[in-house]
């Protein structure tokens, strides 16, 4: 459906217009026919799919059209001031021609621009729960004429923490039979639903299946590596692939500075976006890798999931991601409203845990990719070690590493057969001892498991199921051991019945007197 058929305000469908919107997307075809008709709404949906500018048009063209809502406010609830911010931005751009006042407000920053921006009259009010709760409780806020409430993100919202926020702002809103509520997340979660039921009026539920921003826009990719190699395989990634720009997933903040500090190592101008950035950087580098001054990001989930890049071409899971949602809302990005994209996959022995439940997730397989030998390039931050707190030290080589790990009998293969797989180990030879005190601070890894290793025994083995274990795990010894214990305790059995015989023959001999 094109955007000229929904009889929208004209001015509105200018800003549309001027965005090259021409067609709905999914979601919004599903949904305007709805909140057009001032119906309530809760949507499952990932961001991408074009959500924001669906409850934005609805929001304006309600506030434009109709009595009830005229001169009335829309407050739209983000879980981040990232999403908050972005969602002004589009809000705006959409909004351009309209004569309505748009404001955001969020915590990390001063209060006062928020506060004369409430004094000059705001009409589609944006931000975080907490900042906005604590201008409504202040009284700075009115919020009594709202007659538009959208909440973005809810599963977001309420995985940090915010029900308590949200609540409170409800309680002092109109009553839900005297609004128009919009809900949108990316899963409806059992509390999100709560939601809709108590504080929405009769809700149409919209569920855009998640597979279909996975599946069949985004070619993906996953390599088995190593932790070790893994920075030699991004750089190959990278350089193979040579992508305009490039967003970067990690699991922990940490793990996002070190892997931008690595490729900066390696010539690679990179930088990084974590929860922890003072919020004039976080917003100065978002900027940055949206007009392209910034090319390769690499980011945490919380801090990238909200980013909004038009064209991104790539993005690649250096840790695959705990929550099989966020693997969801990672290669996302890079299919946004209908575009294609790539997303690679490394999956190391540490976070390999995570691919069954993402690949049950988005019900397939993530197409395997074979490495050769010319995609692991030198990592010249190979020596360069980061503790928590990313300071860099020099530390025993990756070289070493694995010298130690052959040692010890595990010989690695994970880029050629994939890592829980089809993993083949070599016996540990038994004679170098000195390296049981280099590989104490080596970490065990799942799938280092010894080609020989037998079951431990259980109260059903016979004799020699044990014996064979033991004696794998002791050496011959323990045969020794067990059969001088068995004498042992034999001569004691012996001794005593022959002192119980004694003792018997004696008495008897008693008796025979
Ligand atoms: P969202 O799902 O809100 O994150 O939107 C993803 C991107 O799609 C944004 O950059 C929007 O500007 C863009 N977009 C939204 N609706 C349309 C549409 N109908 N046609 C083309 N692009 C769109």
């Amino acid at each position: 459906m094109k955007f000229n058929e929904l009889n929208l305000n004209e001015d509105l469908l200018k800003g549309i217009d001027e965005l090259g919107f021409e067609k709905c997307t999914e979601v919004q075809e599903r949904t305007f026919k709805h909140t057009l008709n001032f119906r309530d709404v809760c949507v499952q949906s990932q961001t991408g799919t074009g959500k924001t500018a669906t409850f934005l048009i609805s929001a304006f063209q309600n506030i434009l059209t109709n009595e009830k809502f005229a001169g009335k406010k829309a407050l739209i609830l983000a879980p981040t001031r990232e999403l908050a911010i972005q969602i002004e931005e589009e809000a705006k751009k959409i909004g351009k021609h309209l004569n309505l006042k748009t404001g955001c407000f969020y915590g990390g920053v001063s209060y006062n621009k928020q506060e004369k921006s409430l004094i000059d009259g705001v009409d589609i009010i944006i931000g975080t729960p907490g900042r906005l709760f604590d201008f409504m409780s202040s009284g700075k806020m009115k919020v009594n004429d709202v007659t538009t409430l959208i909440i973005d993100e809810a599963d977001r919202l309420l995985d940090m923490g915010f029900l308590p926020d949200i609540k409170k702002i409800l309680k002092k809103l109109p009553d839900y039979r005297n609004r128009h509520t919009m809900l949108f997340s990316a899963t409806l979660s059992l509390q999100s639903r709560n939601i809709a039921w108590e504080h929405m009026n009769d809700p149409e539920m919209i569920e855009i299946a998640p597979e279909e921003i996975t599946v069949t826009k985004i070619k993906q990719v996953l390599f088995h590596v190593s932790k070790h190699e893994k920075m030699n395989l991004l750089l190959g990634i990278l350089k193979r692939e040579n992508p305009k720009n490039v967003l970067i997933f990690t699991n922990m903040k940490h793990s996002a500075v070190e892997v931008s500090q690595r490729l900066n190592i390696n010539g690679i101008t990179s930088s990084y976006l974590t929860g922890d950035l003072p919020q004039s950087k976080r917003l100065r580098t978002i900027d940055d890798f949206k007009n392209g001054k910034i090319k390769i990001l690499v980011a945490t989930d919380v801090a990238g999931r909200g980013i909004h890049i038009e064209d991104l071409e790539l993005v690649i899971n250096y840790q695959l991601p705990e929550h099989s949602e966020n693997y969801v809302h990672r290669i996302g990005r890079t299919a946004r409203a209908g575009k294609t994209g790539k997303a690679i996959s490394l999956a190391c022995e540490k976070f390999i845990q995570c691919l069954e439940p993402i690949e049950h997730y988005i019900e397939m397989e993530i197409p395997i990719g074979f490495a050769d030998e010319n995609m692991y390039i030198e990592d010249k931050s190979e020596r360069t070690f980061f503790n928590s707190d990313n300071k860099r030290k020099t530390s025993r080589s990756k070289t070493e590493k694995r010298a130690i790990d052959r040692a010890n009998g595990y010989h690695n293969q994970s880029h050629k057969k994939g890592i829980g797989r089809n993993i083949q180990v070599k016996k540990h030879p038994k004679k170098n001892l000195n390296i049981n005190s280099e590989i104490k601070n080596i970490p065990k890894f799942q799938h280092k498991i010894p080609v020989n290793k037998l079951k431990r025994p259980t109260a059903n083995s016979t004799p020699e199921e044990r014996i064979a274990y033991y004696k794998q795990k002791y050496g011959d010894n323990f045969v020794l051991n067990q059969s001088k214990k068995t004498e042992q305790s034999m001569k004691k059995i012996v001794t005593k019945k022959v002192q119980q015989k004694s003792f018997i023959s004696r008495i008897l001999s008693l008796f025979k007197k």
